[in-house]
């Protein structure tokens, strides 16, 4: 009942298209990601699954039910933004106990209508039944916030503020849960911290989740699938290891990685794959076939074999160039290698007590034809 079904989603505003055609189908259960640089319309999508924004056209479900015309209120979606949106005069207890207070005033009678409301106006939040003090609690347990429950926002880390949040929404269990940019406003430690947070809690509570993000390592290390979006359209949606190994555009393969792209022609094939000249002249195999004689290849940094002093293969398939600058990335080495006019980005494991090989140093290039991926 989960799952969420988008269908050739447009939307426009004042005639200017910020959505064209978008059409998904998210799995229950699943982790989803929309991927993408700013502005090509990741919070418009979620906008519109929430009912935040109405879709010029096309359709979106929810389950089986088609949502296009529900309130938003009514899609139970839970959602998480960027900026925590707590209430900062109610303590943690008081923001998660919030919502359901409210779903109480709803549906009580007369009495609690008057008590809730009374409280409301007075910005606070009241006593709450036995039912709502242990969800609150559970929920808070959960995200292992138990401790903190009468802090104020103002008193917590942006990583519990999140977390406070994400109980939030939670708590009222949401058929889909919607994160646009949830972690953007924490710094780089915390924000690796928290992605592995969320994707336990999101699956133990096993919720489809639409994930917004501009950050590539974020979607690609949390996400079941990743649907990478440029310009209000999507370009591809795919495993994130699929998108890493096998892009179907330069802008993907740039956007999910850094990657060579090299323009090349197609001179011919043979036994261990297509044989593709580059624009340097240098011979290149992929184990990929072309589908036209121009194309262009990618090849990730570390799927490159370096070697100094004499060719790693035997065969003439091997690249001769020069080190023009060594970087240490930590776990791994960075080789900005010339090649005749071209420049390439090679990455090599760091092993420990080996010196990086200095800039000017001549050295042999090879590649698996099986990572010489053809677009
Ligand atoms: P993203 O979340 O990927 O950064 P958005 O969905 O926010 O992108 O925006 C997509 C495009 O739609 C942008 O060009 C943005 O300027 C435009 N846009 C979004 N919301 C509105 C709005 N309420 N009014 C006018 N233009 C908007
Ligand atoms: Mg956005």
């Amino acid at each position: 009942m989960g799952s969420v079904r988008i269908e050739n989603l447009h939307k426009s505003f004042n005639g200017i298209a910020a959505l064209e055609d978008v059409s998904l189908d998210i799995r229950e259960g699943e982790f989803f990601a929309l991927l993408g640089p700013s502005g090509c319309g990741k919070t418009t999508t979620m906008r519109c699954v929430a009912g935040f924004e109405s879709p010029t056209s096309g359709k979106i479900f929810i389950g089986d039910r088609d949502v296009s015309n529900v309130p938003a209120n009514q899609r139970n979606c839970g959602m998480v933004f960027q900026s925590y949106a707590l209430f900062p005069h109610l303590n943690v207890f008081e923001n998660v106990a919030y919502s359901l207070q409210v779903r109480r005033f709803y549906q009580g009678g007369f009495g609690t209508k008057l008590a809730v409301l009374g409280n409301m106006l007075n910005r606070k939040l009241g006593r709450v039944d036995k039912e709502t003090e242990k969800k609150v609690r559970d929920a808070l347990d959960f995200v292992e916030l138990g401790h903190l429950a009468d802090r104020l926002p103002g008193q917590l880390s942006g990583g519990q503020q999140q977390r406070v949040a994400l109980a939030r929404a939670l708590i009222m269990e949401p058929a889909v849960l919607l994160m646009d940019e949830p972690l953007s406003n924490l710094d780089k430690k915390l924000r690796n911290s928290m992605r592995v947070t969320i994707r336990r809690i999101q699956q133990k509570v096993g919720i489809t989740t639409i994930f917004v993000t501009h950050d590539q390592e974020e979607a690609m290390s949390m996400a079941d699938r990743v649907a990478v979006m440029q310009g209000g359209k999507l370009v591809q949606v795919d495993t994130p290891t699929a998108l890493y190994s096998n892009p179907g555009s330069s802008f993907v393969a740039d956007f999910v990685g850094s990657s060579n792209i090299f323009k090349g022609k197609v001179k011919g094939t043979e036994a261990s794959g297509t044989v593709i000249q580059l624009e340097g002249g240098q011979l290149l195999t992929s184990a990929f076939s072309a589908k036209r004689e121009d194309v262009e290849v990618i090849i990730r940094p570390e799927s490159i074999r370096l070697a100094a002093g004499e060719p790693v293969d035997a065969g003439d398939k091997s690249i001769e160039g020069t080190i023009t600058m060594s970087t240490y990335l930590g776990p791994s080495i960075r080789y900005d290698v010339q090649v005749g006019n071209m420049q390439i980005e090679v990455d090599k494991t760091f092993e420990a007590g080996t010196p990086l090989l200095p800039p000017g140093t001549k050295v042999y290039l090879s590649i698996d034809p099986h990572l010489v991926v053809i677009l």
